[in-house]
């Protein structure tokens, strides 16, 4: 066997007695890997022929205009399909590389007020008709010392979902400050809330609070697990403080060795 796990618990009883189990989890970690394999394999599978699918079928609805109304109608339900399929399997290609720490790209000092700043000019898109409120409050001149894309796509899924789970209207508060802790990036809404025996859960693959709205809001379902990920990467953690009604409040939190001056940036790494 060329890798052998063992998970070892020591336990400690009175003064002097301890009980120690060995345990072989070889075979978890085997099944694990053959999992992250598979999904991994089919996904890179999937993708091409869906380029072509989604490439024709975008081809054919903006040739449509002689079809009668319910082949249009057809056309433009498998078009919007399709992209759905796309960017899950986007998403389930990331998590793949986020899991084995494959998708580590060079560290660099992180501009996070350009970033978001960015992030949210991207998600005022996204809100459109409904017209959300942005408040960015970002006074702090310390930078994040990370991985650029990772980083990106944590902090644009909370926004994103700021503006998919707040009601047209509401207001969504971005903000990052440091402490004596560390630094702490929050994103806030006035949404709809999340109930609190759903917040455990919320950072597991496809889990929803409420499964009836995913087909509306358009989500992969795998957006708080890249967080999770993308934080244990950052050896930061999430912290999810929500009250149905209320509004939700994600705070990513990272630990000062992350925090980095401006100064000591290498030249590609601000936006
Ligand atoms: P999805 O694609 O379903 O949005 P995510 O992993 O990004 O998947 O989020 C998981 C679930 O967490 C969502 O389905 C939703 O129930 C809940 N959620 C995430 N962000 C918010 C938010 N800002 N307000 C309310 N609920 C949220």
């Amino acid at each position: 066997r060329p890798h052998l796990h063992l998970q070892i618990q020591i336990s400690l009883f009175g003064e002097d007695d301890r009980l120690i189990v060995v345990k072989d989890v070889t075979r978890l970690f085997q099944l694990e890997q053959m999992r992250r394999d598979f999904v991994s394999n089919v996904s890179h599978e999937m993708r091409t022929p869906l380029t072509v699918i989604s490439g024709y079928l975008e081809t054919m609805v903006d040739n449509s205009d002689d079809l009668p109304a319910r082949w249009q109608k057809a056309l433009r339900t498998m078009a919007q399909q399709s992209s759905r399929m796309e960017a899950l399997i986007t998403d389930l290609l990331l998590l793949s590389k986020l899991e084995t720490g494959e998708h580590h790209g060079a560290e660099v000092v992180v501009n996070v007020e350009a970033m978001c700043r960015q992030i949210c000019q991207d998600a005022r898109a996204l809100s459109g008709e409904a017209r959300h409120e942005f408040q960015l409050d970002i006074a702090e001149r310390h930078f994040l010392r990370g991985d650029q894309d990772q980083l990106r796509s944590a902090f644009s899924n909370l926004v994103f979902n700021a503006v998919k789970y707040t009601p047209a209207g509401g207001k969504i508060f971005v903000s990052w400050y440091t402490n004596r802790e560390g630094a702490h990036l929050s994103v806030k809404d006035t949404g709809i809330g999340i109930d609190p025996i759903h917040i455990p859960r919320l950072t597991e693959r496809f889990y929803r609070a409420d499964p009836s709205r995913h087909k509306e809001t358009g989500g992969t379902g795998l957006g708080l697990a890249i967080v999770k990920h993308v934080l244990l990467n950052h050896d930061g953690k999430l912290e999810i403080l929500s009250r149905i009604g209320d509004g939700s409040e994600f705070i990513c939190h990272f630990p000062r060795e992350r925090l980095a001056e401006p100064e000591t940036l290498p030249a590609s790494a601000t936006e």
